[in-house]
């Protein structure tokens, strides 16, 4: 029931819409009713779309990087204008509130925005070699054909943080979406058409056969890159399925990201700091705070504020407007959630919100805070990926930036201090790609993204993200 949103739902191949032999369906996660039925791409859908992206590559990586930038710039202000549409489907579809998908949408389009800037500088560099024999030049080229392969909990921003990058720096590309949120994705590929990206240059492939679809087009030799988002567990199988034809790749995986606030912390901050970090997305992004770490002396006061702040939240259909938190995307991750909270309090923890599964339709689970967290629990070793803020307390820094680090994790932290030299110090520290120091928001265009560990390889925004998809070529010469 996608009312009046116009989404098409074959797969996007070589600049049309094709239909497959057969669909599936994707389920409004408010009720669990059938929203749509979309293609479901098989493997020779995605080695057409590899054939399409392989066809357009050289005219795309030769076009002028002024052209490249402006389809961009265009793309932006087609996804700006039509912010609530897009919106709506997000929100639709993934099930988060109207408020967090206008917040992606804009996050999503600033990509768009940020790459049609980059794509017109992608200088390389020249120097005199150290013995003086010759000269250095290094040029940058396009990596080649890319696959994408995004997730459900951000359906825009994690598709135009591949894209963007991809298309200025003149690679082609298939996309696969996840399959609980593919209309989003189709509907970038319409905006894209529409801004001007030609025919083969990106392709949008749903599919209910992952595995099959991707693992295929990683073993035909034209694909040069595969970049994910999604958990660790596939993207060690893609690592490994990587290895095959040596292709490049672009790891954002899963994060356990620890929220330290210190007893020195202006605690108005880091409470506002703790309900975006944990709830942006009602707990549903990789970035989301997973464990706190309080000092002793402002645990109870900070574990109050935080339960008040957190009961208060408005639970509902995400496409209700006064709805705060939407329900979570599908029954699994409801019951996983579920299982976490109720293994934490019987080793001993205390829900002071929320802390069970309610009953009726829908994919909810209720805002909730746990005190007297086992260090050792389950919920701060696993992604919890819900409203759920477990608290353990430290007393020494030494002991929090431990704690902090025992996770094979090490994608971002927070770190709520007014000691600056503290602040650094701890942000050093600790094993993570980004820190939030006295900010619960990371995420920026401009910035690199990404983590260490078991998180991930490479980076994504910035300047960073589109040498992810180029490669230097260096030219030995002497004149
Ligand atoms: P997921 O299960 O790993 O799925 C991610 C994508 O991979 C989906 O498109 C999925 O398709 C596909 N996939 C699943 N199995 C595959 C296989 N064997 N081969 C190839 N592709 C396969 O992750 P998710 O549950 O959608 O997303 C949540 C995870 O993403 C969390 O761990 C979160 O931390 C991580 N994440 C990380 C970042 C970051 O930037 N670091 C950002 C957002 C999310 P199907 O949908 O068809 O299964």
């Amino acid at each position: 029931m996608l009312g009046e949103l116009r989404v098409e739902t074959d797969l996007f191949i070589g600049g049309k819409w094709v239909p497959a032999e057969s669909r599936f369906d994707v389920l409004d996660p408010a009720t669990g009713d059938v929203i749509a039925s979309v293609a479901d791409g098989t493997v020779d859908n995605a080695l057409a779309a590899v054939d399409a992206a392989y066809t357009a590559a050289a005219d795309w990586a030769s076009t002028a990087p002024r052209v490249r930038s402006e389809i961009l710039r265009t793309a932006y202000g087609l996804m700006t204008e039509r912010a609530d549409e897009l919106a709506q489907l997000v929100s639709l579809e993934n099930g988060k509130a109207l408020v967090d998908a206008k917040g992606e949408v804009a996050y999503a389009a600033e990509f768009f925005r940020w790459y049609a800037e980059e794509a017109v500088r992608a200088a390389g560099s020249i120097a005199t070699a150290p013995s003086g024999a010759n000269r250095i030049l290094v040029t940058r080229q396009p990596v080649g054909v890319c696959v994408l392969v995004t997730p459900w909990n951000f359906p825009a921003a994690m598709a135009t943080r591949k894209i963007g990058p991809a298309l200025a720096a003149g690679c082609t590309v298939v996309l696969k979406p996840a399959s609980d949120t593919p209309l989003t994705a189709l509907a970038m590929a319409a905006i894209l058409a529409e801004a001007g990206v030609p025919a083969g240059v990106v392709n949008v492939l749903p599919s209910r056969s992952s595995g099959k679809v991707v693992s295929a087009m990683l073993h035909d030799s034209r694909v040069r890159k595969v970049s994910f988002t999604g958990s660790t567990e596939v993207g060690r199988i893609l690592l490994a399925q990587a290895a095959d034809n040596v292709v490049n790749t672009s790891m954002e995986l899963g994060g356990n990201a620890p929220f330290l606030v210190f007893a020195d912390a202006d605690l108005d901050a880091a409470i506002e700091g703790a309900m975006i970090a944990k709830m942006r997305n009602g707990g549903e992004a990789c970035t989301a705070a997973n464990r706190f770490y309080v000092e002793e002396s402002v645990a109870a006061e900070f574990a109050a504020r935080l339960t008040s702040r957190m009961s208060a939240l408005r639970v509902g259909p995400g496409v209700s407007p006064d709805t705060q938190v939407g329900p979570l995307v599908n029954e699994d991750t409801v019951a996983k959630v579920d299982s976490l909270v109720q293994a934490a309090v019987s080793g001993g923890a205390t829900a002071t919100t929320g802390g069970a599964r309610p009953s009726g339709a829908g994919f909810y689970y209720p805002p909730t805070v746990l005190t007297g967290v086992s260090p050792s629990a389950a919920i701060l070793r696993e992604e919890i990926f819900g409203p759920v803020a477990p608290i353990v307390t430290f007393t020494s820094e030494a002991e929090a930036v431990a704690m902090a680090n025992d996770t094979e994790y090490g994608l971002v932290a927070y770190v709520y201090t007014t000691d600056l030299a503290r602040g650094l110090r701890v942000s050093e520290a600790i094993e993570a790609g980004m820190i939030g120091l006295n900010r619960g928001l990371v995420s920026d265009p401009a910035a690199p993204f990404g983590g260490v560990k078991q998180s991930g390889i490479g980076r994504e925004g910035g300047h960073e993200g589109m040498l992810d998809y180029l490669e230097s070529k260096y030219i030995a010469t002497t004149w």
